[in-house]
Order: structure tokens, then sequence, then C-alpha cells
């Protein structure tokens, strides 16, 4: 009963949350969606006249009012399986009542963006077991609702430890499923557009999910915003690392929790020594450790943007200039934002 009340709870945060949270990148691809199908009746009916018209004419006519479409990238697809133990309907409810799938706003940035051989599918599904994972065979991200309820778990835990609210364990939820999701993304990706990896990985993909968050900044979120949700995703490795580690740990194709955390702190860190100077401080990243994090994550970042670059759709690839003003574009809306207080 309590475990229903808390994600009760969540789930009117959360729609609250989303409405704000990765919406306008979401509204855009909306307002695109209907562009185009508003465009197509209107195609449709062009044809009739073409016919009657001298072919050399209704061409010129055509193509000065249509520009030539690009190829749009792969779109993915989203599903919530009903689950047969009744413990977890609450969690598919919830699930399902907000879209939780689409609301991960690395995913819904890439569903689209890339040319893949197949869709990738995101299943939210019981699985007897908590686990997230990339089903090979199929092209399914699976996120089982046992790990959501684990999530919504150690989220209360950790507000309890550290005297926060409902919104802070609801943006432990949410920070970790967007971690999550992008490591079994990037298992797909790996999989799918047969990448190379000569690392492990699993580390490869924990380095793609940091890369993804820190580097598809939008104006809903400053980097600020980011580093802060990737160090509760570093929380969960901590979290679940006791420390009891045997032969079969070492082992394991991941590398173990502690291990994963500071990683992850090295990327955060890294990615700008400056402003994260406190992640060093604080004692979060030993010293020895943080001296080579700017380099290395730099060379991780360029790594996996060379391996990226060449799939995103032709519609989707962006002139250097058009880039800048993108960027100039997101980081005056991120200066709106933060002197308008109110709307957060
Ligand atoms: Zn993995």
């Amino acid at each position: 009963m309590v475990q229903k009340i808390i994600i009760g709870l969540l789930a009117t945060a959360l729609i609250a949350v989303c409405s704000i949270w990765g919406y306008s990148v979401w509204s855009q691809k909306q307002a695109a969606a209907a562009l185009v199908a508003a465009a197509k009746p209107v195609a449709a009916a062009i044809k009739p006249i073409e016919a009657v018209k001298p072919p050399e004419a209704a061409a010129t006519e055509v193509a000065a009012v249509v520009p030539e479409e690009k190829a749009d990238g792969t779109h993915f697809t989203y599903q919530y399986v009903v689950p047969r133990s009744g413990q977890l309907l609450p969690t598919y409810e919830m699930a399902r009542e907000i879209d939780l799938l689409r609301h991960l706003p690395e995913v819904n940035q890439l569903d689209g963006w890339l040319t893949l051989p197949r869709p990738i599918n995101f299943i939210a599904a019981e699985c007897g077991t908590v686990n997230a994972f990339y089903a090979k065979d199929k092209g399914d991200v699976v996120l089982c609702y046992e790990m959501i309820d684990l999530l919504v778990r150690q989220g209360a835990a950790f507000v309890q430890a550290n005297g926060g609210a409902t919104r802070d364990q609801l943006d432990y939820l949410l920070a970790n499923l967007r971690f999550l999701m992008l490591h079994e993304t990037g298992h797909a990706l790996i999989d799918m557009l047969d990448l190379p990896s000569t690392g492990r990985e699993e580390d490869a993909v924990d380095q793609l999910a940091t890369t993804l968050m820190l580097s598809l900044v939008s104006a809903d979120e400053s980097s600020s915003d980011i580093a802060q949700k990737l160090q509760l995703a570093a929380t969960f490795f901590i979290a679940t690392d006791d420390g009891q580690h045997d032969m079969a740990t070492y082992a394991d194709e991941h590398s173990v929790g502690a291990q994963r955390y500071f990683n992850l702190q090295c990327m955060i860190y890294g990615n700008n020594p400056g402003k994260y100077l406190r992640i060093v401080t604080t004692g979060r990243l030993p010293e020895a450790r943080a001296l080579r994090c700017e380099e290395e994550s730099k060379q991780i970042t360029r790594s996996w943007m060379r391996l990226i670059e060449p799939n995103i759709a032709p519609k989707h690839r962006l002139t250097a200039e058009e880039e800048r003003a993108k960027i100039e574009q997101i980081q005056r809306k991120q200066v709106e934002s933060t002197q308008a207080p109110y709307m957060r």
C-alpha cells in the first residue's frame, strides 16, 4: 500500500515535471509531425493538377514551392506490457499514464535522429528480476518494472538520508532512468551499427550515456542541471556496491559499482574542471585520478561523436553555421530561464 501511495505521488509530480522537462523538444517534434501530416493532403491535391499541365511547367512550379525533403532517421517504438503480478500494476499504470519511455530527453532526441538498420523498441515489462537490458534478437531495450520499483525505493532512502522532498525522490528516479536507458541504447547502437569497441562494452556504454547527457543540452536544462542528474546516477553505483567482492564479481563483464562511480565523476569533472572543481574538493574524486580527467573526458567524447556522427540522418545534419546558431539559441533560452526563477 505504501508503495502504491509513493508511486501515486510520484506520478502526479512527474506529470507536472514532464510538462516542462523535455517538453519543448517533444512539442517541436509534434509540431513538425503535424506540419508533415498537414502537408500530405496538400501534396496529394497537387498531383491531378500536375497531370493536366505540361510536365516541365509543373515540375518547375512544384520545385519552387516544395523544397526537396531530406531523409529522416529511424523512429523508435514504445510499449508498456501489462504485468502478471498485481504488485507491479501501480508501476505499470504510472509508466503508461505519463508515457515514461517517451519522456526520457536523450532517447527522445535520438528518436529519428540516426539512420539505423531497424527501429529500437523501448519496452517496459515485468521481468521477474530487477533489470534493464538490450535483447539483440528483437532489437528491444527492456526496462523492467522491478527496476523502476527499486529506484523508487532507493530514491526514498536517498531523500530520507539527505533530508529532501518528493521532488528530490523524483529527480533520483528520472536521472537514473535516463542514464540506464542510454546505457542500454548504447548496447543497441553498438550492435545495430556494428560500432567498434576495443575496451569492455559495459564501460563503453556507460561512457556513451554520460557523453550524450553532457552533450545533448537543451533549453530546458543547463549543463549544471545535467551534471547534478549525473551525480544521482553515480549515487546508484555506490548505493549498489557493498564492497563485498569475490572473484566472480571481478570476473564480471561490468566494472564494480565503485569503479563506475569514479569513472562517472571523472567524466563530469573532466567536462569542465573549473566549473566542477567541488567534485574534487569534496572528495568525490581523488586528486590523483582528477589530474587526467579533462583529457580522458575529451577523448571519450571525441571518440563517441566520431562513431555516431556518420549515422546522423540527412534531415538532421547541420552546417557549422546552423549548429552555431542553434547553440546560441539554446544558450539564450537558458539565460532567459535563469532570469525568470518563478518558472522552476
Ligand atoms: Zn550493459
